[in-house]
């Protein structure tokens, strides 16, 4: 299926290039990058190319390519306590309307976090 795009949407502007990011790993299907106000250091969001908001409303073929890129990521970044969120909805703390995993590594010290 076609990728799916929104004008008005950061994380889609952000796969464009319109607006910067420290990307991480980009497939057909799936972008991924540093999170801009991280809750821990290595805090990264994957997404997947096509815009929908919620997980329930993404295709399988980029739901699939998601998982393997935050593994990816979990391996490269060498943590063995992270987080893996992902927000569906304003109550379920979602705030950006384009579907995205959370990766958030858990330092063990407290100078780790930044
Ligand atoms: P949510 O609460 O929707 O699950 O998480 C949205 C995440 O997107 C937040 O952790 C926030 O810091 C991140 N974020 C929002 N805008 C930007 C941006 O322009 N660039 C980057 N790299 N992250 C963003
Ligand atoms: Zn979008």
């Amino acid at each position: 299926m076609a990728a799916r795009t929104l004008g008005s949407c950061i994380f889609c502007k952000i796969i464009k290039g319109d607006i910067p990011s420290l990307k991480l790993i980009e497939t057909e299907f799936s972008y991924s990058f540093l999170d801009i106000g991280p809750l821990s250091k290595g805090h990264a969001l994957v997404i997947p190319k096509d815009h929908v908001a919620k997980m329930h409303e993404l295709s399988d073929d980029y739901l699939a390519d998601v998982l393997p890129i935050a593994k990816k990521i979990a391996l490269a970044l060498g943590v063995e306590n992270y987080n893996i969120l992902q927000n569906n909805g304003r109550i379920a703390h979602q705030e950006v309307d384009h579907v995205h995993f959370h990766v958030i590594p858990k330092p063990r010290a407290s100078h780790d976090v930044g």
